[in-house]
């Protein structure tokens, strides 16, 4: 197993920024016959912990199809969370990045919560750090605190709302009506969206996704010349120039949906690859373009693949499971904290079903019911 280094943008509080370096380490990739060994083992240790694997659309597709095959899920971040809750396992893995681990034990105080790899983290959530974060609040106390799902317990524990890109323009267009003034964080990309969208008043953190803000408008531009037909389906984390020539924005499970119901025979996709292997799975048959990152010449700091998400592999999964490695504990004062905005948002969700597009779970023939 190799590493790889990661540079991504750290706000201060006066508004500026520095680039800071992470790391992610780089899974080996296993030949076909250890493969499906790996997948075997997997299965068997799911179902003999009692334990259910709970994935993200961006991570590795045999991890989404042990999931599936399983009787898990693959989801975004909204439905993740959902699934892990109403799940009867004792046992949840929790294939993505760390805060997804968190808010699963936010959540299910009463299971185990088991990730893969703890390292796998996220560029908004390392550029959120509480301490800065609570400042911020501190400095801004007649706002309304609203935090995407992107980061640690401990910036939920001072929010009065967390929200998922499938449900965020929902619930800010519901505090503004009510005339609240709102304070968010982290991706300064999906805020601006947001407040662009709804109109309200936003004061915005400063951070983004190292894979979302590497996508390029002009290049994006040309590309949309040498396919005039494609249909451009953007994920609200992308640079303002992207999002502005989408032709449908939204979560992953929308862009998701938007691929499998659209009429066009191509779909150029600005969000990370890894969603690739669900829409090629459901919709068959339709050509798939990855929306540029970077210039002719330049180079690309994620490649639109997120190098923690990459993180997650089968041989973690089986990992974990043997060794009960990689749980996910939250502190009880910051589980409580941290609850009430989580809380608050599926609690909008289940009363206002219609402003959100639930997780794509069709039937795939060879995988049986997602
Ligand atoms: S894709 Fe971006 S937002 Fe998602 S986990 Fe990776 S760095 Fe974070």
């Amino acid at each position: 197993m190799s590493e790889r280094a990661v540079d991504y943008t750290l706000p201060a509080l006066d508004g500026s920024e520095r680039i800071a370096r992470a790391w992610a380490r780089v899974p080996a990739v296993p030949s076909p016959a250890e493969r499906a060994a790996l997948m075997a083992r997997a299965a068997e240790l799911l179902r003999a912990n009692d334990a259910v694997l709970v994935a993200h659309f961006y991570v590795d597709g045999d991890i989404q199809d042990l999931a599936l095959e399983t009787g898990g899920c693959v989801a975004d971040s909204l439905e993740m969370a959902r699934f892990g809750r109403d799940h009867p396992a004792s046992t949840l893995v929790v294939a993505g990045v760390r805060f997804m681990g968190e808010t699963a034990a936010i959540l299910s105080p009463g299971k185990r919560v088991l990730m893969p790899d703890l390292d796998a983290t996220c560029s908004l959530d390392l550029g959120c750090p509480p301490d800065e974060f609570a400042a911020f609040c501190d400095a801004n106390p007649d706002r309304t605190v609203v935090v995407y799902a992107n980061t640690s317990a401990a910036v939920k524990a001072r929010a009065d709302w967390m929200v998922t890109s499938s449900i965020a323009l929902a619930i800010v267009r519901h505090l503004a009506a009510r005339g609240e003034r709102i304070l968010w964080a982290p991706d300064r990309h999906l805020g601006g969206y947001i407040a662009r969208e709804t109109g309200a008043d936003m004061l915005l953190w400063n951070g983004a996704c190292v894979v979302h803000e590497e996508f390029k408008g002009l290049e994006l531009e040309l590309l949309r010349a040498e396919h005039p037909d494609a249909l451009v389906v953007v994920h609200p984390e992308s640079p303002e120039a992207v999002v502005a020539q989408a032709d449908v924005v939204g979560s992953t499970s929308q862009l998701l949906k938007a691929v499998i119901e659209g009429d066009a025979p191509e779909y150029i996709v600005a969000t990370d690859n890894g969603i690739f292997h669900r829409m090629r799975q459901l919709a068959p048959g339709k050509t798939l373009i990855e929306a540029p990152t970077a210039g002719a010449g330049a180079t690309c700091k994620s490649c639109a693949h997120c190098p923690w998400m990459a993180m997650n592999a089968v041989a973690g999964v089986i990992d974990c499971l043997e060794r009960g490695s990689g749980e996910i504990t939250v502190p009880e004062p910051v589980r409580t904290r941290a609850l009430v905005p989580v809380e608050r948002m599926l609690a909008f969700a289940a009363a206002h079903p219609e402003s959100i597009v639930a997780a794509y779970r069709g039937h795939v023939p060879h995988l049986g019911s997602a």
